[in-house]
């Protein structure tokens, strides 16, 4: 860790060495605040006893969890150090909240909690979550249940799964343990696979075997120029490809996401030289896929970025409204920017990894790729296929 990232993370408090902190965010909470009738939840039992000593708040059911943080969004610096164990009432199983107009991928989105305790300055939850706290839900026998119902009811049906899209799937997992449960459930499931995408690098709970393939390790990448000043709190490049290759000695697939692909003074060779570092330390064969989606915001994010982050400067782009309302570079910009990353990655990808757009329009994957998914089949299909190569290797 260079001498900026220990001041960092030493400035900011928690339990554990600043290195520790950085590889398992959840050592940066600072209190939990637990539901009362949640209290006596097998999993808030375990939880409470891998918090220590962390300061407890029993708070009524509903009740305001804290009520005396800054005003929004000075609150969020706050609130990611709180974590609220609370009981998810509505359900935990939904299709990703993509839009018609872009090609998405059909994924299925396992809501565990909210929020995410490392800080990156473009993260899309900051405009989008209600609470600046962070949530857990602890009645993870409704989950399991409402998984079990789901998955039986289309036993034809591949349902690509994953926990990291309103919160980072392994940041809180030290004191969850919830992925190491769900790696367990999803083995023996014939028409499922969960991916687990993270920052973070907490993997010393997670089972070596009995996986079975059914797991996609993922980690979300991107040049280290915009890792070291937009994403705090957060496991550096070779810290973040070392675990992964850990986890590709245990056999789990993999997956890498370059999202957002941010457009700065050096992006081409900083994102070339992250694919480069990424094949270096990392078994080409063990990917599954990798995602590529340059930044895109909602119009109220420029707002808050602008007003935690003063100095960035990536918000001030050219950028053009999408048809989802989003803004977005301009397409030929866009274009350019995939051109560079899917080139490199081609010199270095095996043949079965899938390469594709997180909500890009078909002019863009022609553009760039030659084809558009319709021609092999649609985005679900492809990334159905690659997930189906991952039980093989
Ligand atoms: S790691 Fe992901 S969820 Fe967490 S702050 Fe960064 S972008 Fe947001």
């Amino acid at each position: 860790m260079s001498n900026n990232e220990h001041r960092r993370a030493a400035a900011i408090g928690g339990h554990g060495s600043p290195r520790d902190r950085l590889q398992d965010p959840s050592r940066r909470l600072s209190s939990l605040l637990v539901e009362e009738s949640c209290l006596d939840l097998p999993l808030t039992r375990e939880i409470l006893a891998r918090a220590g000593d962390l300061p407890l708040t029993v708070i009524p059911d509903g009740g305001e969890p804290a009520p005396d943080l800054a005003p929004y969004p000075q609150s969020l610096t706050q609130g990611k150090r709180l974590l609220h164990l609370g009981r998810n009432r509505g359900r935990f199983l939904k299709p990703c909240p993509a839009t018609r107009n872009y090609r998405c991928c059909d994924y299925q989105v396992l809501n565990i909690g909210a929020g995410c305790p490392m800080d990156c300055a473009y993260c899309i939850l900051q405009a989008y979550l209600n609470n600046p706290w962070l949530s857990f839900y602890v009645n993870i026998d409704d989950l399991f249940h409402e998984l079990d119902q789901a998955l039986a009811a289309k036993p034809g049906q591949i349902f690509r799964i994953g926990t990291g899209e309103f919160t980072d799937s392994m940041a809180l997992d030290r004191l969850t343990g919830l992925s190491a449960r769900l790696i367990k459930y999803m083995a023996d499931k014939p028409n499922a696979v969960l991916e687990l995408k993270s920052k973070a690098v907490v993997l010393d709970h997670l089972p070596p075997t009995g996986h079975r393939g059914r797991t996609i390790m993922a980690w979300s990448l991107n040049s280290t120029e915009v890792m070291h000043k937009l994403e705090l709190h957060t496991a550096d490049l070779d810290t973040r490809l070392q675990a992964a290759a850990r986890c590709a000695a245990w056999g789990y697939p993999l997956a890498f996401h370059f999202d957002p692909i941010i457009h700065h003074p050096g992006w081409e060779e900083g994102y070339r030289a992250t694919i480069r570092r990424l094949y270096q330390l990392v078994p080409a064969v063990s990917i599954v896929w990798i995602s590529l989606g340059a930044f895109r915001f909602l119009p109220a994010l420029k707002e808050v970025i602008t007003s935690r982050f003063p100095n960035a400067n990536f918000i001030h782009g050219e950028f053009v409204p999408g048809l989802d309302g989003k803004f977005r570079y301009f397409r030929p910009h866009r274009t350019r920017i995939y051109q560079v990353l899917v080139e490199e990655l081609a010199r270095h990808a095996a043949s079965h990894t899938c390469t594709y757009f997180c909500m890009e329009n078909d002019q863009v994957w022609q553009d760039v790729f030659g084809y558009t998914p319709e021609d092999k089949g649609g985005l679900p299909a492809m990334l159905d296929a690659a997930s189906r190569t991952a039980e093989k290797n």
